[in-house]
């Protein structure tokens, strides 16, 4: 894997490819910089190395140029971040720009304007990355939440940089902590799979189960494995057409000698409600009227037993509704239980989505090993898939 130790940076500039879509509040003010602190490393690492260095992301879904989508709002924010000064030109290609760029010292950085400014961006406009890619010497790709769009500064540009090309830090360390649970993993591995429906994370889970020794279902996908098999669960959450699919998933699972463990009893309650009235039921005796919205304190205990004896933990979606405080123990239950196990050595990969604010809304970011910042990325990876903003750097 090409990083950025294979390059001396000493007056090159380095085009890097950032992932600064960060939320802004109606005074446009940065409201969560944790992707500015992410690029960080990179940055410094190319600055402190003598080089300068130029960021092109993109910032929301503008059509056309759109004022309210500038990056210039986050000027301040990704100076505040670097500690340096940030200089910005509000167009990413043409000859200002070019200009600009070339007039860029060593020691500088660069922001350009929104990518998707330009409708060349998503569509991956061959001319469109060839004018970007006039901009530097070194191209970086430290995007990994656009890794999997094969758009014009993520994958295409890469064409122009043969031999110039590397993967950001943040970049290598996705990479890296993906391949540590689904390739390099120390045994037994254990993917705890959560959240809403079974639907969203099939293909996930079939490609995991050739990598796997423990699968853990959690969340609302559970009541489809359980009426499946058999089981009542009143009002809970269900994907009636995907039963088939969860009582395939139980042979595959056997027959590669994966076990799976399901909660055995649920919170249940009769209103999808924080105020709503709760019992503790078994998981397949739930009565109409009620449903199931967190795992239940045997399946925590039951769950806290298999965290504790695995080496390596990939964990994706909730165990319950846990944006709701009554419904919130099974995640925080099994976030301890991570910690715990992460504390004795194990190897632990929080990613996609909800897991990410659930980990973060509860204190766990910074007692897992890592967390990854990129959700439809990272899902595509479990799910096998070569990410085109990865390849095109490999190739
Ligand atoms: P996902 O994006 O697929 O990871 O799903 C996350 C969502 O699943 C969260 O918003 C949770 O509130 C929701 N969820 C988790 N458990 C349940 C449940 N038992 N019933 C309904 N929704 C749930």
């Amino acid at each position: 894997m090409t990083t950025l130790k294979d390059f001396n940076f000493q007056n090159k500039k380095a085009l890097i490819r950032v992932d600064f879509n960060v939320p802004l509040n109606e005074a446009f003010e940065v409201t969560d910089a944790t992707r500015i602190q992410a690029a960080k490393s990179t940055i410094i690492d190319v600055l402190e190395s003598g080089g300068s260095a130029i960021l092109m992301s993109h910032l929301g879904r503008p059509k056309g140029v759109e004022e309210q989508f500038s990056l210039k709002h986050i000027v301040s924010k990704v100076t505040e971040v670097l500690g340096v000064q940030v200089k910005f030109v509000d167009d990413c290609v043409g000859e200002t720009v070019e200009e600009v760029a070339t007039n860029l010292q060593p020691g500088e950085v660069l922001l350009l304007e929104n990518l998707r400014f330009y409708s060349e961006e998503k569509k991956g406009d061959k001319d469109f990355a060839e004018k970007l890619s006039k901009l530097g010497d070194i191209y970086i790709n430290d995007a990994f939440g656009t890794a999997h769009r094969a758009h014009a500064s993520t994958a295409i540009i890469a064409e122009f940089f043969s031999g110039n090309k590397c993967f950001g830090n943040l970049l290598a360390k996705e990479i890296e902590s993906i391949d540590k649970v689904l390739n390099n993993s120390e045994k037994p591995v254990l993917a705890i799979l959560g959240g809403a429906k079974v639907s969203s994370k099939i293909t996930v889970i079939e490609n995991i189960l050739d990598k796997v020794d423990h699968l853990m279902i959690g969340g609302g996908m559970t009541f489809t494995f359980i009426k499946a098999q058999g089981g009542s669960i009143g009002d809970s959450i269900c994907e009636d057409d995907k039963m088939e699919l969860a009582l395939d998933i139980l042979m595959q699972a056997k027959a590669k000698g994966v076990q799976v463990h399901i909660p055995v009893d649920v919170v249940a309650a009769n209103k999808f409600s924080n105020d709503a009235e709760t019992q503790v039921v078994e998981v397949s005796k739930i009565p109409d009227g009620w449903q199931g919205l967190d795992v239940g304190p045997k399946t925590i205990e039951n769950f806290d037993t298999v965290v504790n004896q695995s080496k390596t933990i990939l964990w994706n979606g909730p165990l319950g509704v846990f944006e709701m405080e009554s419904f919130s123990k099974g995640t925080i239950e099994l976030g301890n239980s991570i910690d715990n196990a992460t504390q004795n050595g194990t190897f632990s990969l929080v990613g996609g989505g909800d897991s990410v604010a659930a980990v973060k809304q509860f204190g766990f970011a910074d007692k897992v090993s890592y967390v990854s910042t990129g959700g439809g990325a990272m899902l595509e990876m479990l799910e096998g898939k070569t990410l085109p903003g990865i390849e095109a750097i490999l190739k």
